[in-house]
């Protein structure tokens, strides 16, 4: 379904951003003050602004409040960050979403009423360190601070063993929800399917868990 959204900030958490939800199909008005930002997303963007978000009259002028989701993108400047996610609650605005520079701005961010915050450099961060950690590890999705959805590759021990003979679920309490097999994708993987070598797993379970799993299976 097409959504509108407002983006303030077209730095380069935002304009990355404005980018994705305007090729998934949504409308994106996309604000900053510096005009060449402004310029460079005119192309793309639903509609673009030249504007301090920090002024209260001008988010009211741009209708803020009748956006259902609005992401302060600002990072580096904290009064301007926590000063429009302010005025955004003021003027109603069902969900604002916060990127913070760190967790002191993530906890100012989260008291004056922000709905949702992202920690983009923090979390990027955390991926990039588990992937290098791990041979296998292709992704990782943090789902709480103790479990993740991990895509991994097949480790070699695993080929021609079937989800019965591996038993991981009652081994490491993980959960195999996916084995990709080049482009195929097995969704519902049956208790008798298969792993392959050069299969990708895609895998729940905590992280404890997840890395015994590893190390067994290496
Ligand atoms: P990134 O790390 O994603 O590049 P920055 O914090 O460096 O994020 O960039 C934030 C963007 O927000 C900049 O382009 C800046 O011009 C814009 N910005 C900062 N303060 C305001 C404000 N008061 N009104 C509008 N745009 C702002």
């Amino acid at each position: 379904m097409k959504k509108q959204f407002m983006v303030l900030g077209l730095g380069r958490f935002g304009s990355s951003l404005t980018r994705t939800l305007i090729k998934n199909g949504h409308e994106v008005l996309a604000v900053d003050k510096n005009e060449t930002l402004v310029q460079e997303i005119s192309s793309i963007a639903t509609h673009v602004v030249q504007a301090d978000c920090t002024d209260k009259s001008v988010l009211q002028e741009l209708g803020a409040s009748n956006f259902s989701h609005a992401i302060v993108a600002i990072g580096e400047d904290l009064q301007a960050s926590i000063l429009a996610t302010l005025l955004l609650k003021e003027l109603n605005v069902p969900k604002v979403t916060a990127k913070a520079k760190n967790e002191n701005h993530g906890s100012v961010l989260s008291k004056i009423g922000a709905d949702q915050i992202v920690y983009p450099e923090r979390d990027m961060a955390t991926r990039l360190g588990n992937q290098l950690s791990s041979d296998n590890m292709i992704d990782s999705i943090e789902l709480s601070p103790d479990y993740n959805l991990v895509e991994l590759k097949a480790p070699a021990s695993m080929h021609q063993q079937t989800l019965l003979e591996l038993n991981i679920r009652a081994n490491y309490g993980c959960t195999i929800i996916a084995i990709k097999t080049g482009e195929e994708i097995n969704i519902s993987p049956l208790a008798e399917d298969q792993i392959q070598m050069g299969d990708t797993l895609l895998l729940i379970g905590s992280n404890d868990n997840i890395r015994s799993l590893e190390r067994d299976y290496e």
